[in-house]
């Protein structure tokens, strides 16, 4: 006798349904990507204006990751949350922005997990070297600059671009993170009234000055982020309220130590037109400019070229006392 059974299919059953039951089943299961519990809290890589970053491995695949930790009653609204979030999924399909592997959220805490960028930040290398050198400008300028546009052809506005935002990948590479302030244009270039936001000294006058702006915002600030990669300070004093800052940017041009090779000096100086309508970036493309001539963008995209300075690898070993820091429900 054969004892093999064949499971009998229900005749009424259509193919649709059983499909849709399996469907059902495989939901039900949550990945373990986003269980809280397979990832083990290592230490705190840094502070953002709604949350904590962590570096976490996570166990199932042995894989470092950062965990961006928001408290839920904290001031990040829902839409800011589910913006942030889908500025990360286009992390995807630009490599010079973070992305986010999954995002989940429990009763209080809503956490993104993005890749560890373990080079530190723009900001760290630039105060360990003082300032930098035309070639090294322009490699992290050209990077930024494919970033930015990338993010533009989506709508996006970064609106808080400065170096301890610029991460760096265990190569050198550039990778722009924290879309916190970030909003997104319904119409590609359109202009919105979106509030003073973004970080003293890196705002662009039509921000300080509370007017309706779009991309041309992040244009100024990244020719604060190129003056101070050539010089190492400041291009202007981002002490006071908005209306001083607004009164010095107004007022005053930056001092450019000579050093800082014509092309340089220009292509900043383009960067940094008070008037929106004049701005490189605004009324012409960047990568135009004789500063970025010699830059070969298909190289760029493919990250064919040599980042010039070595990041200092960040160490990834655990941190008591920062440790004592992460919130309960993690612990
Ligand atoms: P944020 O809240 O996104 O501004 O992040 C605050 C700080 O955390 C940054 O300035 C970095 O030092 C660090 N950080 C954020 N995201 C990452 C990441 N993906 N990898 C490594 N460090 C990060």
């Amino acid at each position: 006798m054969d004892k093999k059974r064949k499971r009998s299919r229900s005749p009424e059953k259509t193919s649709t349904e059983r499909r849709d039951k399996k469907r059902y089943r495989v939901e039900a299961i949550t990945p373990p990507a986003l269980d809280i519990n397979n990832y083990q809290l290592v230490k705190k890589l840094g502070e953002g204006s709604f949350g904590k970053v962590m570096l976490a491995s996570y166990a199932i695949k042995k894989q470092h990751v950062a965990l961006k930790i928001i408290e839920k009653e904290k001031e990040m609204s829902h839409k800011e949350i589910k913006t942030e979030a889908a500025i990360l999924r286009l992390g995807r399909l630009c490599p010079f922005l973070i992305r986010a592997y999954a995002t989940f959220q429990t009763e209080s805490l809503v956490l993104y997990v993005m890749e560890y960028a373990r080079g530190g930040t723009l900001h760290q290398l630039i105060k360990q070297k003082g300032y930098f050198r035309s070639h090294e400008v322009r490699f992290y300028s050209a990077e930024i600059v494919v970033g930015l546009q990338f993010l533009q052809e989506y709508g996006v506005v970064h609106r808080d671009l400065e170096p301890e935002n610029i991460l760096l990948n265990k190569e050198g590479h550039v990778k722009i993170a924290d879309f916190g302030l970030a909003c997104v244009h319904e119409f590609k270039g359109s202009k919105a009234y979106n509030g003073i936001s973004g970080a003293s000294g890196y705002m662009a006058p039509e921000v300080l000055a509370n007017t309706a702006y779009n991309a041309s915002a992040d244009w100024w600030s990244f020719g604060v982020v190129v003056y101070e990669m050539a010089t190492g300070k400041l291009p202007f004093s981002p002490d006071g309220t908005s209306k001083k800052q607004l009164e010095t940017i107004m007022n005053r041009e930056p001092y450019y130590p000579e050093r800082v090779r014509p092309e340089l000096c220009d292509f900043i100086k383009q960067l940094l037109k008070k008037d929106v309508k004049q701005r490189l970036g605004v009324c012409a493309n960047v990568q135009d400019h004789p500063f970025l001539s010699s830059v070969n963008w298909r190289n760029v995209k493919k990250l064919r070229l040599e980042p010039p300075l070595k990041p200092r690898i960040v160490s990834a070993k655990l941190n008591l006392a920062m440790a004592l820091s992460i919130p309960p429900e993690l612990t």
